[in-house]
């Protein structure tokens, strides 16, 4: 079977408030790259991905042109384009900038740890799905609380699982997904599988992503990353 045509659309857009440091997140250093630098790796060391949309912070494009995409010679970023001030606003950017064609990964430049294996089984499930995301089943029980922290519901844990990226679609349904979106007035979503879910109804189905795919959100998260790049 030929190989459909792939965008990778990789966010580095947050200000990264719970971090607590000046340096937006993405740009931290870890095993001395900055932490964007992983993923954009994956991606472009992958034969399945064949073009990349860097979607960076408002006014930061030229210091991702010189200090990420030239400095590390990422080739396959056709463009880099400035984010919103919500994640679902930086991936309607990037989802417009790529080709209209094939499928796209949209993937948090916060999680350095996704590989080549993530992206091929992604790339397998979205060709018979249209329509999936990475994740994990969870190993915690989880609990829905009310306002006031007491118990609602204990969900059965083995339908549960940890939503991560890259979450992979067929681009046209993305993009229709997304347009009907920023259509709305009240926008809450996390992430891009539920887009599809409420806007299409169209059914997503969660693949195998990794526990070492977690997302460099707080400091204590850049310790554990220093664990697995020992590794
Ligand atoms: O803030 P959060 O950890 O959920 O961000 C997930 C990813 O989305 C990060 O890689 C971040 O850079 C990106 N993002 C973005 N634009 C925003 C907010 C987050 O590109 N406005």
């Amino acid at each position: 079977m030929e190989k459909e045509f792939c965008t990778a659309v990789v966010l580095a857009g947050g200000s990264g408030k719970r971090m607590g440091t000046k340096v937006h997140k993405q740009y931290l250093l870890m095993g001395g790259n900055p932490v964007i630098y992983y993923s954009l790796k994956a991606f472009q060391d992958s034969d399945l991905i064949d073009e990349i949309i860097l979607v960076v912070g408002k006014g930061e494009e030229e210091y991702c042109r010189t200090e990420i995409v030239e400095k590390y010679q990422f080739s396959k970023v056709r463009k880099i384009v400035a984010g919103g001030s919500e994640r679902y606003e930086s991936v309607w950017n990037g989802i417009q900038a790529a080709e209209e064609r094939g499928y796209i990964f949209i993937h948090d430049g916060a999680r350095p740890f996704t590989d080549g294996a993530i992206i091929r089984r992604g790339y397998e499930c979205v060709i018979e799905t249209k329509a999936c995301v990475a994740g994990m089943p969870s190993k915690d029980t989880i609990k829905v609380a009310d306002e006031k922290d007491y118990v609602i519901d204990t969900p059965e844990r083995k339908s549960l699982w940890i939503v991560q990226t890259p979450q992979v679609f067929e681009a046209r349904l993305i993009r229709r997904a997304y347009s009907m979106l920023m259509a709305e007035k009240d926008i809450t979503v996390t992430d891009d599988a539920m887009v599809v879910e409420r806007m299409l109804e169209y059914p997503v189905k969660m693949y195998r992503g990794s526990y070492e795919n977690i997302k460099i959100t707080t400091p204590e998260d850049l310790d554990v990353a220093e664990v697995f790049l020992k590794k």
